[in-house]
């Protein structure tokens, strides 16, 4: 039965770390060359089809048809030139990761033979069958059938021979199928409604986007190893696996040195990385055992977002190469760190301002803090939807357990701020104030930047924290495409900057000047959301009784969250901002639904399996060497010696016998539940129904399938333990 398992380990341990060599010293020497990016484009394209792509990028619109073709042959030349034999329409379809279909270059021309071709038709529109990507009832089946159209914004690129064209995927009937097109909506909505109130600082102000720079952590485990544990193969998670007795403690992970082997295969897959125009920076030893995280510099959100969806298949295919296995579930382990990626974001101008960053004079400070105060309001009116962007199978693991932000949605200010804030407060009047009261105002907002350069304060138990020129969105899963939290975060600050701008406006029709108004709304504002501003550790007991106090949302249940998408609040700012139409948003709901339960419903399939199929047979022929053995000291002994040398191996078999039992009946009653819930026809309804009947079951199984690990002879032992995954290598 540990055969697999011994052979692994075997495996492992005559491991050698790969020769990994940069191309070059310097980074720039090979940062891009599969990206078909500005300069190659200006090569391979004609001044005319340049021109049109450049226009298009900037106007944020798709290419002219008319052009298309010339930059289709464009492409192809230069992919062709990189030894690119296929093509594809890389999306975000609303399951994890990305999808892409690889079609040959190749056609019949006119004559009958065969012959090279990319037309432009191909690379404006493509029609994949869409009935398999998941809709929600969006499309019926008779008109399976999505499009697909190059985003100009983010550049077409190589992988191995394969030409990629990021691409938005929408129904026939022009409904949004993917997370692209809705992301793209809500970067629109945002510049509109962000230059709008720019407008009261500087009216050179014409375009405001996004920024994200994300930090993506994630698990290597051994590919042996792996292949020993199903759970992990079909889940992405151990579902069972007693703690090893070191793990995390000592934090000597954190702080220690880059192993070997894995240190070449960052190496690698950086190299990758820097290939496909991905600007890694950062790299280290996260928290837990075998656990490391890499970040980039920050970029443009759809952009970054593309790159962080590339890096995770990347990190995923180098991996192999090096006989790793990366895992982005949320929570691989149980009892130690899960992972995350924190979603670094800010706002930032045409003119080169970044909006969450303390400005050069009260002007500019006036203005940060505008922007600040209204993302504080944002998600202070938008903690449903926030958290319903995040919330997911993988994440529940991690959000509320005592090493990562509970469900509660808080903002981290950092008590110089925070002071700043009571100041603002305490000294704008609702009658017009006097010079001198401006003055002395303007004076304390001046100090800002001042004050911020030595506010060192960081709190890493907050969901949402400030960092000095930023906002960290921390609670975001390590598995999770980023669109998903930046559609909220975006559409939720449009929709409050647009009310911030009716609120100033109201005021300076009656009279008041524009200073004066946005310090009078500016203070309401920070009234109205002070409650969700919290400095102390999130983590803690008493913060989950203090929110509940403060009368903020605690939801932990996954389906329940996910219904908050179609609250009034959500409404308002997702189809009131022209992100969705009401039968996407029910649509996208319907998937979100459908994706927690097909999650649920495969661990307890696979968990079932691996309870019946391995450990039970494991716990009993353990079982049976200890009933010989009691048989034999019986037959060799009289009563009063065998009781008192059988004693304990007596208990031990009752101990095992009724621990499978235990097993036996759990399962049973597990797949019981599920059979119930499998027959609801409504998705919510199903989901709910595996959240509370099915998945309680999963953790009385593995308790006693977590103590025969620690009872049955570890010969026989059949799955890779925990002390051997995380720490083998
Ligand atoms: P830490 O672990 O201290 O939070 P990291 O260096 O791991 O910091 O990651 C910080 C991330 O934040 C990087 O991706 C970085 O590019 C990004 N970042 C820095 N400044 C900004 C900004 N103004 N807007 C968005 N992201 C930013
Ligand atoms: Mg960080």
């Amino acid at each position: 039965m540990a055969e697999l398992r011994f052979k692994a380990l075997e495996e492992v341990f005559s491991r050698q770390p790969r020769k990994v060599e940069f191309p070059s010293n310097e980074v720039s020497e090979f940062f891009g060359t599969n990206v078909f990016d500005k300069p190659k484009m200006e090569k391979f394209l004609n001044r005319e089809a340049y021109k049109s792509v450049i226009t298009a990028i900037d106007e944020g619109r798709a290419i002219d048809r008319k052009m298309a073709d010339q930059v289709a042959t464009g492409m192809k030349a230069w992919a062709s030139e990189m030894g690119a034999t296929h093509y594809t329409h890389w999306f975000h379809p609303l399951t994890d990761g990305t999808a892409e279909k690889h079609d040959a270059f190749v056609e019949f021309g006119v004559s009958g033979d065969l012959i090279e071709n990319f037309s432009g038709k191909l690379l404006a529109q493509q029609e994949p069958d869409a009935s398999s990507f998941p809709s929600g009832g969006l499309r019926n089946t008779f008109e399976a059938r999505g499009y697909t159209a190059w985003d100009v914004s983010s550049p077409a690129f190589i992988v191995d021979t394969t030409l990629c064209i990021p691409t938005v995927f929408v129904s026939y009937t022009g409904v949004a199928l993917d997370y692209k097109v809705p992301l793209l909506k809500t970067m629109y909505a945002l510049d509109k409604a962000a230059v709008e109130v720019c407008q009261y600082f500087d009216k050179n102000v014409s375009k405001v986007f996004a920024n994200l720079g994300w930090e993506q952590e994630y698990f290597l485990i051994d590919d042996a190893l792996y292949n020993s544990r199903p759970d992990l193969i079909l889940t992405g998670r151990t579902l069972m696996g007693h703690q090893s007795s070191k793990d995390q403690q000592l934090d000597d992970h954190y702080f220690g040195s880059i192993p070997e082997r894995v240190g070449a295969f960052m190496k690698d897959f950086e190299i990758e990385a820097y290939k496909l125009g991905i600007p890694i920076k950062t790299r280290h030893n996260e928290v837990a055992p075998n656990q490391f995280e890499c970040a980039p510099i920050f970029e443009e959100v759809n952009l970054a977002n593309d790159h962080n969806q590339l890096v995770m298949d990347v990190i995923k295919r180098v991996a192999r190469r090096h006989n790793f296995r990366a895992l982005f579930h949320e929570k691989p382990f149980a009892g130690i760190n899960g992972s995350g990626k924190h979603n670094n974001w800010s706002i930032a101008t045409d003119t080169g301002i970044n909006l969450l960053s303390p400005g050069k004079n009260p002007k500019g400070n006036l203005q940060f803090l505008t922007f600040l105060i209204n993302v504080v309001k944002a998600v202070h009116d938008n903690q449903d939807l926030l958290r319903a962007s995040i919330l997911t199978a993988g994440n529940s693991h991690r959000l509320g357990a005592n090493e990562a932000p509970p469900a509660i949605l808080s903002v981290f200010l950092g008590s110089k701020l925070t002071e700043t804030l009571d100041d603002l407060v305490e000294k704008v009047t609702d009658r017009k104030m006097t010079p001198d009261e401006k003055t002395e105002l303007k004076l304390g907002i001046g100090k800002i930047p001042e004050i911020l350069l030595d506010n060192t304060d960081r709190n890493r138990t907050s969901p949402f924290a400030f960092t000095g020129n930023r906002f960290e969105f921390r609670a975001v899963g390590s598995a999770a495409n980023c669109s998903s939290a930046m559609i909220a975060l975006n559409a939720s600050l449009a929709n409050q900057l647009k009310q911030f701008k009716v609120d100033v406006d109201e005021i300076i029709e009656k009279g008041i000047k524009k200073d004066e108004a946005i310090f009078q709304v500016l203070k309401k504002y920070i009234l109205e959301s002070e409650n969700i501003r919290f400095e102390g550790d999130g983590y803690s007991e008493e913060w989950t009784k203090e929110a509940k106090k403060r009368g903020l949302s605690n939801i932990v249940s996954v389906p329940q969250s996910i219904s908050t998408y179609l609250s009034e609040q959500s409404k308002k700012v997702l189809i009131g901002n022209g992100i969705f139409i009401e039968q996407e948003l029910e649509g996208r709901v319907e998937v979100e639904y459908e994706k927690f339960t097909k999650k649920i419903q495969i661990e307890a399939r696979v968990l079932g399996d691996l309870a019946i199929n391995h450990v039970v047979p494991t716990a009993i022929s353990y079982q049976n060497t200890l009933l010989e053995n009691v048989q034999g000291l019986k037959d060799l002994f009289d009563e009063k010696d065998f009781y008192e040398m059988a004693g304990a191996r007596i208990e031990l078999i009752k101990e095992v016998s009724n621990r499978i039992s235990t097993i036996k009946q759990l399962v049973n009653g597990m797949i019981d539940e599920r059979k119930i819930a499998n027959k609801v026809v409504s998705e919510k309804e199903k989901a709910f129904q595996y959240e509370q009947k099915v998945r309680p079951f999963f953790d009385k199984i593995r308790y006693e399938i977590d103590k025969l690990e620690l009872t049955v002879d570890n010969e026989i032992w059949p799955l890779p333990k925990y002390r051997e995954l995380l720490f083998t290598r």
